[in-house]
């Protein structure tokens, strides 16, 4: 009997500081104002350690191209200029004690260790701002000089895709973005998502994270960009328990593209249902919500605190706008009630996706042209018919006679499925979704990366 490989062990979150550590990363939302840098140019230091023979980048790495292509990537969303300044600097500054250097750094020293506590995170990032104007004045990120896998061997970063080891510049791109401000998304296929794939999961390279998702160039424009070119939808999600109306904390609000299904944008509801995505290409849109389950990669999001998160009732995944328009500088009001049974803890929860026996939180790549057996595990998923299951595109194609049923000892059922991409299928992140013979109905959103992201 093959036995899946279930690699979550192996998904080190790329988690930032901010928790437990209110002086350096604290959620965009909550600050009084939107967390962000005033300047347009900024020297960016580029630690001596990082340039060095180093234990944990494999021999012959580019370390300086990984560096400035991933400054470069976010510079031209942001309309950014860094400059890369070489620097004899190890430590990273203590979170009450900026220097005013943004530095990057992977020297073993007491400081840079302390910033991952007891978490085995290929990289963190503090960044320090005023909380009334929340304006940065220093971001700095350590890449983990001490990663190990769940066995204890230790883990190396490289620039050539080799299987095992994390793809440096795919951990800068993540952190940088979170240098400019930017939270955790729940589009799986984001590079702002909180999980990184080792390279040679699913057999492949992992380093779709070295280029921005169109939801990720969102959120930076939704900081640093024109509000004449972009569009925002912004609202409440309520939810009718009895007849009292109750906000819908922990909602992901996600927007897709109605012609070709690509998520474009996506946001998270605060402790008063409130949701505000800006950033956002003009066009037609579907709107979704889903509740974030707290055992899914989702929990990373910087916006939903601890204390938020108690109390909080989840719901169903409902599809609340078919044909929304967004138009450039002009901001769409959704407000949406969550009435019975949407109001009710779902009973249909994918949790895994994954290709050749795997299955994982990482998102799938998928190439234009190919077939590919798509494999699912999570609540109820064997309770969903072949013709309940879609990815929300013309350019992705599901056989539904292809559904099969696996037994593999777990807890959760696991079903497979093709699904053909078109040749010209536009490269982003498509989402996954299912419907059960109840008709209930689940995403996993932006699940499936057909490359190269733009
Ligand atoms: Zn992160």
């Amino acid at each position: 009997m093959r036995r899946f490989k279930f690699l979550l062990a192996l998904l080190t979150m790329l988690a930032c500081t901010g928790v437990g550590l209110p002086a350096s990363f604290e959620p965009a939302r909550s600050a009084k104002r939107q967390v962000r840098w005033t300047k347009k140019a900024m020297p960016i230091a580029v630690s001596s350690s990082l340039t060095l023979p180093n234990a944990s980048i494999a021999a012959g790495s580019d370390v300086a191209a990984a560096i400035h292509s991933a400054l470069e990537t976010w510079s031209i969303a942001a309309n950014i200029n860094f400059i890369e300044v070489p620097s004899n600097l190890q430590s990273i500054s203590p979170a009450n004690r900026p220097d005013g250097i943004n530095l990057i750094t992977i020297a073993a020293t007491s400081e840079n260790l302390a910033i991952f506590g007891n978490e085995n995170s290929p990289a963190r990032t503090r960044v320090f701002y005023d909380a009334d104007t929340g304006e940065i004045s220093e971001a700095d990120i350590v890449i983990n000089p001490y990663l190990y896998s769940v066995a204890g061997a230790p883990i190396e970063f490289s620039t050539d895709g080799t299987p095992g080891t994390y793809d440096l510049q795919s951990t800068l791109t993540h952190e940088i973005g979170h240098l400019l401000g930017l939270n955790h998304s729940s589009v799986l296929g984001a590079t702002m998502n909180a999980t990184q794939a080792l390279n040679g999961m699913f057999g492949l390279p992992a380093v779709s994270e070295r280029t921005l998702s169109e939801s990720d160039i969102a959120a930076v424009k939704s900081i640093y960009g024109s509000r004449s070119e972009t569009g925002s939808v912004a609202g409440h999600i309520l939810s009718n328990q009895q007849g009292t109306l109750l906000p819908a904390a922990r909602a992901h609000v996600w927007l897709e593209d109605a012609v070709s299904g690509r998520v474009m944008a996506s946001g998270v509801t605060n402790s008063s249902g409130a949701f505000d995505i800006a950033g956002i290409v003009p066009g037609l849109y579907r709107l979704m919500t889903e509740y974030l389950d707290s055992s899914t990669a989702a929990e990373q999001t910087l916006s939903i605190d601890q204390e938020r998160r108690s109390g909080t009732q989840s719901f169903r995944t409902v599809e609340i706008a078919g044909g929304l328009r967004v138009a450039a500088n002009k901001s769409a009001s959704v407000n949406y009630v969550l009435v019975p049974p949407q109001n009710s803890a779902a009973t249909l929860n994918p949790r895994f996706a994954g290709l050749n026996n795997e299955l994982s939180t990482v998102p799938i790549p998928a190439s234009r042209g190919a077939t590919l057996t798509v494999y699912l595990s999570g609540d109820a998923v064997d309770q969903v018919p072949g013709t309940g299951l879609l990815v929300t595109s013309p350019y992705l194609t599901v056989n539904p006679a292809s559904l099969r049923s696996h037994q593999f000892g777990g807890t959760a059922p696991v079903i497979s499925f093709d699904v053909t991409v078109a040749l010209d299928a536009p490269p982003g992140d498509y989402s996954l979704r299912l419907q059960s013979n109840s008709g209930e109905i689940a995403y996993l959103v932006g699940a499936l990366v057909v490359g190269p992201k733009q």
